[in-house]
């Protein structure tokens, strides 16, 4: 079969946009016409629970802009539904590839993905060249001074800003280069349904945080407020630049954002030199923690039905829309973990089948944050009482109120399913017991 002229190949997994993509970049800055491809994996598309994934709609919808915008440099994004291996199979039978081009994906399946093509192209010649493109400091580029990793945040965001000034935060200039893309006649994107799934009606957020990180500092704590950029979404995809972020995060109060975005490198990096922590606790002795797990309990948890105004609010906006407030995400995981003694193993999976910005590293990180066995400092015995959260971080009660309207009229909202006083005694208990062996 005749495979055409050269071409090297683009690969977009979660870097979703032409602007300022590095491997783009490096792809367009080759000799060769650039051939831009998406594989619906298979592989990933089975693992998911829920057939009109909202996150599986956010993709489809993305890809189809990016054609269009492909389309207006008479190129166009080929895609593919296939497991990765068979779909690059299918690649190098039909076109004359020279080089491949892709950003890093760090998740450990990604990683053995990434691995497995890198093995396949290499038997026809062919390099993989992947750039670091999702993050500012990645992997190995801000450790301890003995190249050690950090496993405390605050030294290791005070490195990160060390690292910073040495740090070019432009833009790749990708645009002067989109005549390089291959010329092609449109390709046929498969629909939503063919790939097995579908349309899930949600309105996603678009990219909005100029005007709110000035205020976040004062407003970030209080979920009835609008005082968060819902940026996690378009991180996730790469919908968003992180050195665009990054560049604006200028000002005092504009810090206090980028130090979440540096939260997020945090626990990337700690997922990549701790990899087990995806599964295990990052401290061991709290793996022997003997938790209760009742399933009704998490039943009531998942459902918005504990009783508890906060943590019912928090579940039901999430399983509305797909996106929970970070404060309340802190109260709904310590009250799964310390009050109902739930395995965190077991709201990290929920958490990660419902929420739009889903990101291993960050959601195992936060929930060993509030189980007490990651990466922080703060001893177990910190135990949110949510009723107190509630008083200080709803106190008009307008978020509760707008997820639990019955919540106004006692005879129609659920008793608490455990009380907080003798939770907290327990929790303190069973603790103690697994960490003190
Ligand atoms: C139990 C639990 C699970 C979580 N799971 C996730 C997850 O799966 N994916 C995820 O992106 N964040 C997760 N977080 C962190 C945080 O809650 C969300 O990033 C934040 O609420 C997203 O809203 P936003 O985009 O409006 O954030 P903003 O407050 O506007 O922050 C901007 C960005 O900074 C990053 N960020 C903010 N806070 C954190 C944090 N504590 N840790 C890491 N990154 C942070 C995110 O990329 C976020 O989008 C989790 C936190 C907890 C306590």
């Amino acid at each position: 079969m005749d495979k055409g002229a050269a071409v090297v190949v683009f690969w977009f997994r979660r870097d979703f946009r032409l602007d300022d993509n590095a491997g783009l970049y490096y792809a367009l800055k080759s000799v060769l016409p650039v051939l831009p491809i998406f594989i619906f994996d298979k592989e990933i598309l089975s693992q998911l629970e829920d057939k009109d994934d909202p996150r599986v709609t956010f993709i489809h919808q993305t890809i189809i802009s990016l054609d269009s915008e492909l389309q207006q440099h008479g190129s166009g994004l080929l895609v593919l539904h296939d497991k990765p291996l068979d779909a690059w199979d299918k690649l190098l039978n039909s076109y004359n590839i020279k080089a491949v081009y892709a950003n890093h994906d760090y998740e450990t399946s990604a990683k053995a993905r990434d691995e497995a093509i890198a093995e396949l192209l290499k038997k026809h010649d062919i390099p993989l060249n992947t750039y670091k493109d999702q993050v500012i400091f990645e992997k190995d580029e801000v450790l301890k001074n003995d190249s050690k990793p950090y496993t405390v945040y605050t030294p290791y965001q005070r490195k990160w800003y060390q690292a910073l000034k040495q740090f070019y935060l432009k833009a790749y200039p990708n645009q002067k280069y989109f005549n390089g893309f291959l010329k092609v006649k449109a390709f046929d994107i498969p629909s939503i349904e063919k790939i097995g799934f579908e349309k899930n009606n949600r309105e996603f957020l678009p990219i909005y945080y100029k005007e709110l990180i000035a205020g976040y500092p004062d407003k970030r704590d209080f979920p009835a407020i609008e005082g968060t950029t819902h940026i996690g979404l378009h991180l996730r995809f790469g919908t968003v630049s992180i050195r665009e972020l990054a560049r604006t995060a200028n000002g005092f109060h504009e810090k206090i954002w980028l130090n979440e975005l540096i939260w997020r490198e945090f626990y990337m990096m700690i997922l990549h030199h701790f990899p087990q922590t995806a599964n295990h606790a990052f401290k061991p002795e709290y793996d022997r923690i003997r938790w209760v797990n009742d399933e009704m309990q998490f039943e009531a948890w998942r459902k918005g039905e504990t009783g508890f105004p906060l943590v019912d609010a928090g579940m039901r906006e999430l399983n509305a829309t797909g996106y929970m407030h970070n404060r309340v995400r802190m109260v709904v995981a310590s009250f799964l973990t310390k009050d109902l003694l739930i395995d965190w193993r077991w709201g990290e999976r929920y958490f990660a089948r419902k929420l739009l910005d889903y990101e291993l590293a960050s959601n195992v990180g936060g929930w060993q944050w509030a189980a007490g066995s990651g990466t922080d400092a703060a001893p177990y015995f910190r135990i949110f009482n949510p009723d107190a959260q509630l008083k200080k971080f709803d106190p008009e009660l307008k978020y509760v109120k707008k997820w639990v309207p019955e919540y106004a009229d006692f005879t129609q909202y659920p008793k608490p399913i455990v009380d907080h006083a003798f939770a907290r005694e327990r929790c303190l208990k069973v603790f103690k017991e697994a960490l003190s062996k």
